[in-house]
């Protein structure tokens, strides 16, 4: 096995770390390990269209994706290397490689003609963002549960009832929503998917605070929305593979949250190499050495079971378990990084920026807050990171099937 990188691979990472020197504000700290949070704000938006829309010009959005429909048809690997670079560097716009790219393949996959032709070329381009819309108040980790209702009636379908957690929906254009088409049916049974423009009227979208303080995901609800039945994705009543292949694309994200919070310690290393307690740098302490160097180790690990899941998708494998391992190790490692910051910058860790923002420090008031409020921030808001694109637990028992043990573990017998 070979993991080196052609110097063809390795010229385009210097072209793509180029690019992001150039393009980003030169104090961009990247905004979350999580590119789910990266819309909440206006001037984050703005930098994210932006971004998006230079990505577009370089070809890099749809990179892997047939020339026909605006695609490049470029190796899964320079895939690979482009969201590494840009999540390392948490460069706005990444959302485009979760969202749009998840929701891009799964048209690819299963997506008619026309729907391909209508709705890739202007992902392509960078004009939309999407979202995804799978949970409900009853339907997160039992997700066969969902009740958001499409009746069709004639040429539409109306939909009624409520979605929640929607990452990004404020911002988005277009959703690939979950809905019960068969009510009588099996429940795994009677589950379909429509594409659905999220300015169709009946449709109300709220955002929820999230504990970290902003506000990145939605309640949508849904009055009598009308959606053209042409936007149907797969087949009536089929919905569930959809959704298996859907959530596969989307635990894979964990390698993305993986190349972020790497920043996040190179960032703590060059702290505990700059700031001297007791006379001495931080980086001479035993235990901070010591500590700093396992998360590497296990960022390492993780970065390379990326390569593995990444392997298998280019030679037709099943990423299903390396998936679910992938998308374990990241939320859980986001969290040992921030908890990590915590511990070695004690009180500091937890100042974050007077007034809320980073780019708005002052150098007066701001001067006790340390990494621009990051490690305060970051041990907020990695929580989520084992709960998004469906909880821990859930992937644990995913993968214990992998191992042929049951799915489920036998509820303890009652007492
Ligand atoms: C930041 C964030 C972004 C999100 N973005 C989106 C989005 O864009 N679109 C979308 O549709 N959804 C989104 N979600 C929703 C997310 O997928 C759900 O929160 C998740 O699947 C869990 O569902 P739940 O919150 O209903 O918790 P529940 O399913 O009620 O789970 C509660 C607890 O019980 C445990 N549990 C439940 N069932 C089992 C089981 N069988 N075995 C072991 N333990 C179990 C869970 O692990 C959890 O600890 C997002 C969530 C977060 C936090």
């Amino acid at each position: 096995m070979d993991f080196r990188f052609t110097d063809e691979e390795e010229a385009f990472r210097k072209e793509v770390r180029a690019f992001l020197e150039k393009e980003l504000p030169s104090d961009w700290p990247g905004v979350d390990p999580d590119m789910y949070h990266e819309d909440a704000f206006d001037h984050i938006h703005e930098v994210s269209m932006e971004t998006q829309k230079k990505f577009a010009a370089k070809g890099w959005l749809g990179l892997t994706w047939p020339k026909k429909y605006g695609g490049q048809e470029q190796p899964l690997w320079k895939q690979m290397i482009l969201e590494q670079e840009v999540t390392y560097r948490g460069a706005p716009g990444v959302d485009a490689y979760q969202f749009i790219g998840g929701l891009g393949d799964l048209l690819l996959q299963f997506g008619t003609e026309e729907q391909k032709e209508k709705y890739l070329p202007m992902m392509v381009r960078g004009e939309i963002k999407c979202a995804t819309g799978m949970s409900e108040p009853n339907a997160g980790s039992d997700l066969a549960n969902l009740q958001l209702r499409a009746d069709l009636q004639g040429d539409y379908f109306i939909l009624n009832g409520q979605k929640t957690w929607q990452s990004a929906a404020h911002r988005a254009q277009l959703a690939p929503v979950y809905v019960r088409t068969d009510p009588e049916a099996y429940k795994h049974r009677g589950i379909s998917i429509v594409l659905v423009d999220y300015r169709t009227p009946g449709i109300t979208i709220s955002p929820l605070v999230m504990m970290s303080g902003l506000e990145a995901f939605c309640e949508v609800f849904y009055d009598n929305v009308k959606i053209p039945k042409e936007n149907l994705l797969g087949e009536l009543n089929g919905g569930w593979k959809v959704m298996m292949a859907a959530l596969s694309h989307e635990r894979s994200y964990g390698i993305m949250l993986i190349m972020n919070i790497r920043r996040d310690l190179d960032n703590l290393v060059k702290y505990c190499r700059e700031t001297v307690v007791n006379g001495e740098p931080l980086s001479n302490d035993t235990k901070v050495r010591n500590k700093l160097a396992d998360m590497a180790s296990q960022l390492e690990v993780a970065r390379n079971m990326g390569f593995k899941m990444n392997y298998l998708a280019l030679t037709g494998g099943d990423v299903t378990q390396t998936a679910n391992q992938i998308k374990v190790l990241g939320g859980v490692m986001t969290q040992r990084v921030a908890a990590l910051g915590m511990q070695i910058m004690g009180l500091y860790g937890q100042l974050g920026p007077v007034g809320g923002n980073w780019r708005q420090m002052d150098p007066n008031k701001d001067k006790w807050t340390k990494l621009g409020g990051r490690t305060k921030h970051l041990y907020l808001s990695t929580v989520c990171n084992t709960i998004a694109a469906g909880t821990t637990e859930v992937a644990r028992n995913a993968i214990a099937g992998g191992l042929g043990l049951p799915r489920e573990p036998k509820p303890a017998p009652k007492k």
